[in-house]
């Protein structure tokens, strides 16, 4: 087997890439050591900016998107239970697009396989060799077999806990981290969400973010310590916080439902600089981390693979090499906007259990002011609804 570029992982950053490349005559395999079915049912990210969504339309992949997904001018701000909005589209002229990243990862697949793309799920033991070469090489294990195939760049869209980042040499790599003293206990369920926006919640009882993926699934969080334990939280005790930390009608207004899904995120930031080595490439989570307050993860993941695809295509279509080595410059100028974005939205929301009586007084200071100056307001809004991209 033999490709041009060799992809491990196929999440929204390994079938974004694949995608991208196909429509540029470059052809990609894709390994996966999970399932078809496991990938396309995992819920995660469900926020899309506003330009990733038209690329995923231009390119053809947006048709159920536009179908099924919710179009959203604005967020919702809880200062202890008193809400204000900020207003988007008259802010930004723009929106964002609610959609499961499930969904992208379904359409995604779909697209691919119709096209004759090449993917390997359910691998294992994935390797990549000679990537300071002119022929890196992936092995893996299907069924039990070593398998092998070269290419002339790997791309590594393993994920956070992939095995690309850590086969890059000592050395090379310096990491940027913070960890947080908190992460977010979250469900999914069948009942509809208390507005048809987001709602970011700060309260004197931790924060609380009320999302939806349709009207009639919410995906709901808490602030909760970075190790909470879930067998202590029965789902009455989950429905009972979630209409408190909503504020005085948040009885009223939070329908509850059957709970399809529950679990902890820790949170993190996190990158690593430079996001290549010889003919490897590092992207989207497998390069950087944010904590999840900013719905940045999957928007990053998606420009670092748009960015990779324009520089292979200069290189086989003129040789030249000018966007491969300024592929990490390129991406680390958005990725640490998104960063500093993110980190700022989530120390602004939630309570740090450092902090004093000056710093929750400063905090609501903050909100106060973000959610009634014009110009902070809109330094959120287009924060939130991306970035320009170039
Ligand atoms: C609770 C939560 C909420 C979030 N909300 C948002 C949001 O609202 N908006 C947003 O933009 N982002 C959000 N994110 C972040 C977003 O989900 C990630 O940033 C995104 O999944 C990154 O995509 P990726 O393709 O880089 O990595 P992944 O989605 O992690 O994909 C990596 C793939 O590689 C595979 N893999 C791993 N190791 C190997 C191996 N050795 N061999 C072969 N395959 C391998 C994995 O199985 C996986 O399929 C959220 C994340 C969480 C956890």
């Amino acid at each position: 087997m033999r490709t041009q570029v060799g992809i491990v992982g196929a999440g929204p950053a390994g079938l974004m890439l694949s995608h991208l490349l196909a429509r540029l005559g470059i052809d990609s395999i894709i390994v996966e050591n999970r399932s078809r079915a496991y990938v396309e049912a995992r819920i995660r990210a469900g926020v899309i900016e506003n330009w990733a969504a038209d690329l995923l339309a231009e390119t053809g992949v947006g048709a159920r998107m536009q179908r099924e997904g919710l179009v959203h001018e604005g967020i919702e701000i809880g200062l202890h239970g008193e809400r204000r909005r900020i207003d988007f589209k008259r802010l930004t002229g723009r929106g964002i697009m609610v959609y499961g990243q499930h969904e992208v990862v379904k359409d995604l697949i779909a697209a691919r396989l119709a096209a004759g793309g090449k993917i390997e799920f359910e691998i294992s033991d994935t390797t990549v060799h000679d990537f300071d070469g002119k022929q890196p090489k992936i092995r893996f294990k299907k069924n039990g077999q070593v398998q092998e195939f070269s290419c002339d760049f790997i791309a590594g869209c393993d994920g956070f806990h992939g095995i690309c980042r850590p086969s890059v040499p000592a050395g090379v790599i310096t990491e940027y981290e913070r960890v947080y003293p908190f992460g977010w206990l979250g469900i999914l369920s069948e009942s509809p969400p208390p507005s048809h926006e987001l709602i970011y919640s700060y309260t004197e009882r931790g924060f609380g973010l009320y999302s939806m993926r349709s009207e009639t699934i919410s995906r709901l969080y808490l602030q909760c310590a970075p190790d909470e334990d879930l067998a202590k939280w029965p789902d009455e005790k989950i429905w009972q916080e979630l209409k408190r930390r909503l504020g005085p009608d948040g009885e009223k207004i939070l329908k509850t439902g059957k709970v399809l899904e529950k679990g902890v995120t820790a949170m993190r930031s996190f990158v690593i600089e430079p996001m290549q080595t010889g003919r490897l490439f590092l992207t989207g989570d497998a390069a950087h981390i944010v904590p999840p307050t900013g719905a940045k993860g999957m928007n990053l993941a998606i420009a670092d693979v748009l960015f990779f695809s324009r520089a292979l295509d200069e290189f086989y279509r003129s040789g030249k090499t000018a966007l491969l080595e300024g592929y990490t410059k390129k991406c680390l100028a958005r990725v640490w906007k998104a960063q500093r974005f993110s980190w700022w939205m989530t120390s602004m929301l939630h309570l740090n259990p450092a902090d004093n009586a000056f710093d929750r007084r400063r905090q609501f200071a903050e909100l106060d002011y973000v959610t009634t100056s014009e110009a902070a307001s809109k330094s959120l809004a287009e924060n939130y609804v991306g970035l320009p991209i170039d």
